[in-house]
């Protein structure tokens, strides 16, 4: 296996219309045929390199989906116009009215509420479960499971799923493992260890700008394929385009993300290391402290580090909240809800992206009142950053 999986992103070259090195934007929704029976045909089956109408397939947006499964060492990718569409897609195309879903319970807060209160309506049920204990998992498996669904690495606790051994439970039940790897991208490569389809908001660290909402699918071709059948693709039918302007614009800066997930980590192990040595209780993968450090590091792909999110406790929600407003006034990043953006940005989970999850279900999985999480930005100067986090915990008296 080469070094570095994650590189191949590189590999996929394109080229604009005129040779530029940039990928031409095909601004059109429809596409025109020369011949009646090409047209027919294409409502059929796809054809390589003849297109449509852009909700089923836009070059612009492909660029980007191929891009992403090079990344991704998977045989295919479809973009979408957000990561819930993403997940929502990926579920309806699989499940059935009378389906169940094993999922961990520490999942993105939409993901959550999707799952518990959306999908149910339509006969889908989700099972939820803490992701590291297998053999409870393994107990709530029945005949109607359909899916395992996971986090690669938890929102917000960082709690990491162990990918290789959820896909030997996939394997002896007929399951489809889907991981949403939005916290790791390059970092790790969920279908090297055994996901069969992996999920992302683009939104986050791939995109990288806080400057717009997308999102990704990447699989095995046939499942690809059937996610823009026109007859019964969720993609399709459901309908969520990425728009080819910005399919050009995150591809873009997709070839800045190895550079970007590197800057984020060592960062946010500096700042790790630095509060822990201060007395304040954080929660971040790369330090030894953490549960599951060996588990992950052994998923990692080298050089990207242990990624740009961290968590601290600031014991009470008053404190955090008056720690983050601190933390803003004294230019650390913004208080803010999202992640991967080159700025540091702060919130308080239990109030925000993932207050969907019930208060006692938040108590169970250690979402307490205090946490902070933050999704360390591309700073020059961290330890400048550090003094600066310094200063607004004295001011908070958190130390
Ligand atoms: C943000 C996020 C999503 C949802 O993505 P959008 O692009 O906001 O629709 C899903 N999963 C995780 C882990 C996220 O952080």
């Amino acid at each position: 296996m080469e070094k570095n999986p994650a590189a191949r992103v590189q590999d996929h070259l394109v080229f604009g219309e005129f040779g530029g090195v940039n990928a031409s934007i095909e601004d059109s929704s429809t596409f025109t045929f020369l011949q009646s029976s090409k047209m027919q045909e294409l409502f059929e089956h796809e054809i390589e390199g003849c297109f449509l109408y852009s909700r089923h397939l836009n070059p612009t947006g492909n660029y980007l989906a191929r891009s992403l499964a090079a990344m991704e060492g998977a045989e295919s990718a479809i973009v979408t116009a957000s990561g819930m569409s993403a997940f929502a897609c990926t579920i309806a195309q699989i499940c059935s009215s009378g389906d169940d879903i094993i999922s961990s319970r520490t999942i993105y807060g939409g993901s959550y509420a999707l799952l518990k209160n959306l999908f149910p309506k339509f006969g889908i049920s989700t099972t939820f479960v803490d992701i590291v204990d297998l053999e409870s998992l393994k107990r709530k498996i029945t005949p109607k499971t359909k899916i395992i669904f996971s986090e690669t690495l938890s929102n917000p606790l960082l709690e990491a799923a162990d990918i290789p051994a959820l896909r030997g439970i996939c394997d002896e039940t007929g399951i489809t493992l889907i991981i949403d790897n939005t916290f790791c991208p390059m970092m790790i490569s969920p279908k090297l260890h055994g996901a069969h389809i992996t999920v992302y908001s683009l939104t986050k660290f791939i995109n990288g700008a806080s400057d717009t909402i997308a999102g990704a699918i990447c699989g095995d071709s046939d499942f690809i394929s059937s996610l823009r059948d026109v007859n019964s693709g969720a993609v399709m039918l459901l309908g969520p385009t990425l728009d080819s302007i910005r399919a050009s614009s995150i591809l873009k800066n997709l070839h800045t993300l190895h550079i970007r997930m590197q800057r984020h980590s060592q960062n946010a192990l500096f700042l790790a290391h630095a509060l822990t040595e201060l007395g304040v209780k954080v929660f971040y993968p790369g330090l030894d402290s953490h549960p599951q450090h060996k588990l992950i590091e052994g998923m990692l792909n080298p050089g990207y580090g242990f990624g740009g999110m961290i968590t601290l406790d600031a014991r009470t929600e008053e404190i955090a909240n008056s720690l983050m407003i601190k933390m803003q006034e004294k230019l650390v990043g913004y208080f803010a809800v999202s992640l991967g953006f080159y700025k540091t940005l702060f919130s308080s989970p239990g109030h925000s992206t993932s207050s969907e999850i019930p208060l006692e279900e938040q108590i169970a999985i250690g979402l307490t009142e205090g946490l902070v999480r933050i999704s360390v930005g591309l700073d020059d100067d961290i330890e400048r950053t550090f003094l600066r986090i310094k200063g607004c915990l004295e001011e908070v008296g958190l130390i």
